[in-house]
């Protein structure tokens, strides 16, 4: 039970263990010489029948054709159209269709006409700088360019920017809520600085055009209460963010390898090519690129707004603001390209220390060489400053992504399961570590120091083995545990509840049979789905039938128990009406298995329908339920899941009595937090028992209003369980994505009753945790289940000096019971280095990491403070971040320049759309329930997942030719980027969108949609017709793809362009203002600079 209990001594380890089967594997680790033979190791999470994803045979997909009401007399907040049938509850009852979202008619120009100095581009990056890699990003921003050394200049007239006056209206005003606010319509527009030059494409490197004229987009962005200096207007100059590694202060001659800072004096100025390319133009540029300090004299205005540019001799300049080139400003899409071209096609293989890994949108396979794969564990950052003072300085989380049971690809074997009989696995006498190939074998191999904490043991007799010249075990590549990141040890029974080994787990089916979940549909169509999906039930390797037994219960005010036993004619059903202390009225015959009792439990789920098909009762209990079935695995002694389907607030009189409180004027004030809050602490005491008996809890919920999402996944949230949410539930409407959830839950594998610890070398330590899970003391995480979904995140802080040589390590260890009641231990391991330069740390960060990190930790802060004060500290924490960058690492470059680090280029995008995310700043329609559950969804998602969720993927259907069937390349998430002669894409992972343009080709619509004109597609559709020709194939194959990435059905909803559901549709382009007042991706960078500058100043 106890993952720190240490083995009992001795007896002979089993080495080969065929118990498992699964993948084969040749030879692990690549030995061909390997002495024993591991081709039956393997397979936890092996490709088992029994997970396949594919619905099971002779399922029937029909919603039922008598007994569910007709979808329309849905009532109330449900009778509303698309909007409520919308997502998974991220945005439902969506905004009454008057709001539309204005297209700027300075955006439209952007998009293609103008020159895009791509900050991002490694070409580009080329010949002035270390390769992309490493190389920082320099972005001169508008808005930027407060602390000028040189006397100002005063503006020509006729220059274009704004007066002060004008600057300063346009400096963010954020009138919501005091923090981002909408900005006024039409201020700061983007200008248009292809309006002169249409059709101009300048070279790469090239600077924006007419940065002399930029209005300060910087103006336009939030302003932050936290912000105390005053807010120059105008200050917001210097253009575009430029394509330039900001290390290098001349230009260099060559590439310059990767990690290599230029710090020498100011070179001489850029190549000439710009200016020769570009004639007219040449004169901005020296603003706008880092490295050319000597003329920027002219930009070094303290009065940045005015006199930044004025002596400019530039060309005329059209217009009296220029926005910042969205081109100009790092990409995420060109991010994600270009990591998939750098690192999609070698295999990741983890034998180096500190390696960073590719994205996560990137396909790549990895080689286990000793660290654990990067689907296991994601960092923050691959190199850890050896001193807390350097962390205290940089400001950068350091935390770890764990997945311990990731799914793998196919292509990738699952952990080897180690068997060392009675005598366990190895471990440190004084910290417990678990034996991993960090280990140190001394002393001839008769004794090992722990990497962890140097203590020395002796190794048992029968683990004895020589080492060779090296000093490495001569069988290391023979043995897991000695060669591999990750593996399985079998447990002893020491590792067992009460040590005893477990029996095999059960499922709980607990089914709302009230008034509402009859009248929507949902008790007959689930009842019918279970008698197929009941044979799908997760299995052991390859074994002919899952161990795992199921009982059944319905409910309302009262519960509904079943004897389903196989030697009964029909089920018996016993009903327990006092639910203050509730009991199970029956052991024999609850738990059951499936197959044996098959005819008894297909009779049950054909009479529950009926037997409920007249009910008036609409009141439910809701927390006797789960004592109910969490009383039911203890009295047979098991762990397991209970899967609950229900509806309603539960008002019926019985303990977790809850009451509506909804209450959307407590946004933006400080009572804000409750709303997240669990109304009663009942829940609570309830789910830390639950977890005492390894009771999981999935919570599937139907509300038609209001239900408590916050107080309802309690117990779900700390018994490592999920909650889905489908609010307004209709049959005809809903049913895919319900039972496409359904069964991907009931089949997904499982570790009952688990226990995860992280350890960690000397210097550091795990000191919070994120997801869903319970913490009985500051150390040992429990989870009455964990699936293949889930992470937990950890934080670590530094309790001592690292160093360099030594590097840090990680060693996560989980604890937990198989589907088949078996006890094992899984280890991940993870070698991280140290440094000693902040540089170091800065090229060795993952950003998509750091935002998952920063998302839970926002999203754990609403739970106790004021949501306003969670964004200004993920802001400021921002801006620490790249202020000690830029102090630190970055050459000296003109203030004007926001300076990123490469690998963090795009974090001030990132985060932007956390802050505005609805949880941090919701929108009108969304509801207190969709962001409790928002709220709690993030914490355990991984790190694809979060990306995805924050920064929607956009894929354009038309613009590459009908053949290529492979992923259209994304575009970024703004509407500037829609054309409306195409049809796009947009998942989140949640939510999934077609949006179609006003333009499409009538062949287009034809063939996609199957009516002949643009007027006639169904706003709001969510199925596609099913066609005979290409086009049709190709999206109805895109969209079968997208769906089987991500973990949770994506109901897909049609949008027309300028329809009322485009407001929706809208809230996904996050490089866009929000409707509720989240500042553009625009704004946000200047406003972040301006936090940087003040920070440095
Ligand atoms: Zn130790």
């Amino acid at each position: 039970m106890n993952v720190n209990q240490s083995a009992p001594p001795v007896p002979p380890f089993g080495q080969p263990q065929p118990v498992y089967l699964g993948h084969h594997q040749s030879s692990y680790g690549g030995q061909p010489g390997s002495t024993t033979a591991p081709t039956s190791y393997g397979a936890y999470n092996g490709p088992v029948p029994g997970y396949q994803q594919t619905p099971p045979p002779g399922v029937s997909r029909a919603p039922p054709s008598s007994g569910a009401p007709p979808a329309s007399t849905a009532q109330g907040p449900c009778g509303q159209t698309a909007y409520g049938q919308f997502g998974q509850g991220d945005v439902q009852n969506g905004p009454s269709s008057t709001v539309q979202m204005q297209r700027l008619p300075g955006y439209q120009p952007f998009g293609s006409a103008i020159l895009a100095p791509v900050v991002s581009q490694p070409a580009v990056l080329q010949p002035y700088g270390p390769p992309p890699t490493s190389a920082q990003v320099t972005a001169q921003l508008a808005g930027m360019q407060i602390s000028g050394t040189v006397a100002p200049a005063s503006p020509p007239s006729g220059l274009g920017y704004g007066p002060p006056t004008s600057l300063a209206s346009a400096s963010g005003s954020f009138p919501n809520s005091g923090l981002y606010g909408s900005y006024p319509q039409g201020q700061a527009p983007p200008l248009g600085q292809a309006q002169g030059h249409p059709g101009t494409q300048p070279p790469q490197r090239s600077v924006p055009l007419q940065a002399s004229s930029f209005t300060p987009p910087a103006s336009g962005g939030p302003r932050m209460p936290s912000m105390t200096g005053p807010l120059l207007p105008g200050q917001s100059f210097g253009g575009p963010p430029v394509s330039q590694p900001n290390h290098v202060s001349s230009p260099a001659p060559q590439a310059l390898p990767p990690g290599t800072q230029m710090t020498g004096p100011p070179g001489p100025p850029l190549p000439p090519m710009h200016s020769s390319q570009q004639p007219g133009y040449q004169l901005q540029q020296n603003g706008s690129f880092g490295p050319t300090r000597g003329p920027q004299s002219n930009y070094g205005s303290p009065y940045p707004g005015a006199a930044a540019f004025g002596s400019q001799p530039g060309p005329p300049q059209p217009l009296p603001a220029k926005r910042l080139d969205p081109d100009a400003i790092p990409s995420p899409i060109q991010v994600i390209e270009d990591d998939r071209n750098n690192r999609g096609s070698e295999p990741f293989v983890t034998g180096v220390r500190g390696q960073v890994p590719p994205l996560v949108t990137t396909n790549f396979l990895v080689k286990d060489q000793g660290n654990a794969s990067p689907r296991y564990i994601r960092c923050t950052s691959y190199n850890i400053p050896c001193t807390s003072d350097m962390a205290k300085q940089a400001q950068v989380p350091l935390a770890a992504v764990i997945k311990p049971l990731a799914r793998l690809p196919p292509e990738e074997a699952s952990p080897y399961v180690v068997d060392h009989g009675e005598s366990g696995p190895l471990r440190c006498n004084r910290c417990k570590a678990y034996m991993c190939p960090f280990m140190q074998f001394v002393e001839g191999g008769r004794r090992f120091q722990c990497c962890f904490c140097s203590c020395i043991n002796d190794v048992p007799p029968q683990y004895f083995q020589h080492l060779d010249h090296t000093g490495k075990r001569v069988d290391a590549y023979d043995r897991p545990e000695l060669s591999l990141g990750s593996y399985e040890f079998l447990a002893t029974v020491d590792y067992c509840k009460n040590n005893k080994f477990p029996s095999p787990p059960a499922f709980i089916f607990m089914i709302d049979v009230s008034y509402n979940a009859i009248r929507s549909g949902l008790v007959r169509l689930l009842c019918e789905e279970l008698k197929s999906l009941l044979d799908f039930l997760p299995r052991e390797g390859r074994a002919e039938e899952s161990a795992i037994r199921v009982g059944f219960v319905t409910y309302n005010k009262v519960l509904h128990f079943y004897n389903v036993k196989s030697s009964l004619a029909q089920p018996q059903m016993m009903v327990v009406s006092d639910v203050g202390d509730m009991f199970v009225p029956l052991l024999d015959g609850f738990l059951v298995n499936v197959n044996e009792s098959q005819a008894v439990i297909t009779s049950l789920l054909d009479q529950i329908p009926e037997m409920f098909a007249d009910t008036r009762e609409t009141e439910t209990v809701f927390a006797p339920v789960i004592q109910a079935g969490m009383e039911a695995l203890k009295a047979a002694e098991c762990a397991g899941k209970l899967f609950l389907f229900h509806t309603s607030l539960p008002i019926a009189e019985a303990p977790g009595k809850l009451k509506n409180r909804d209450d959307r004027k407590l946004i933006n004030t400080d009572k804000e937090k409750t709303l997240f809050q669990p109304q009663t602490g009942a829940y609570q005491t309830l789910a830390k028992e639950c977890v005492a008996q390894g009771c999981c809890v999935d919570l599937f919920l139907f509300p038609n209003q209001y239900v408590d999402v916050a107080t309802l996944s309690v117990v779900p949230q700390l018994t490592g369980g999920s909650v889905y949410k489908y609010a307004c539930f209709q049959v005809e409407n809903d049913q895919e994505r319900f039972l496409s959830d359904l069964r991907r839950d009931v089949q997904k594998v499982v570790g009952f009753d688990a226990v995860m610890r992280v350890r960690t070398s000397t210097g550091i330590r795990a000191v919070d945790f994120f997801g869903a899970f319970y913490m009985n003391n500051t150390t040992d995480v429990e989870l009455a289940g964990l699936d293949g979904d889930k992470t937990v995140t950890v934080e670590f802080k530094h309790d001592d000096r690292l160093n360099e040589e030594n590097g840090a390590l990680l060693q996560c260890a989980l604890l937990y019971t198989s589907c088949a009641g078996q006890r094992r231990l899984r280890i991940h391991n993870l070698a991280l280095n140290c440094c000693t330069q902040l540089a170091d740390l800065y090229r060795n960060c993952e950003t998509d990491t750091l935002i998952n990190y920063m998302a839970k930790f926002a999203y754990r802060g609403v739970l106790s403070s004021p949501v306003k004060t969670v964004r200004d500290t993920l802001i400021t924490q921002c801006a620490q971040i790249l202020a000690c960058y830029r102090k630190n690492c970055a050459s000296p470059s003109s203030a004007g320049q926001l300076i990123l680090p490469e690998c963090m280029k795009l974090l001030p995008v990132y985060l932007n759309c956390v802050l505005k995310s609805d949880v941090l700043q919701p929108g009108a329609e969304v509801t207190t329930d969709d962001r409790a559950y928002v709220r709690q969804l993030v914490t355990s998602m991984d790190v694809a997942e979060t990306n995805v969720f924050f920064y929607p993927r956009l894929l354009p259907l038309t613009k590459s030719p009908i053949e290529n069937t492979t992923e259209p390349p994304a575009v970024r998430a703004s509407e500037e980027r829609l054309s409306n002669g195409d049809i796009y894409l947009l998942e989140n992972g949640l939510n999934l969108f077609l949006w179609v343009g006003a333009s499409v080709q009538q062949g287009v619509v034809q063939s996609l949609f199957g009516v002949s004109s643009f007027s006639q597609i169904t706003s709001g559709l969510s199925v596609l017709p099913v066609l005979d020709n290409l086009l049709s194939k190709k999206v109805q194959g895109l969209i079968d793809s997208l769906r089987a990435q991500r973990s949770r059905y994506m109901k897909l909803i049609v949008v027309k362009q300028e329809d009322k559901l485009e407001t929706l549709f809208k809230h996904f382009l996050v490089e866009d203002k929000s409707l509720s007042g989240g500042a553009s991706y625009v704004d946000f960078l200047c406003h972040m600079h301006k936090e940087i500058r003040q920070l440095l100043s």
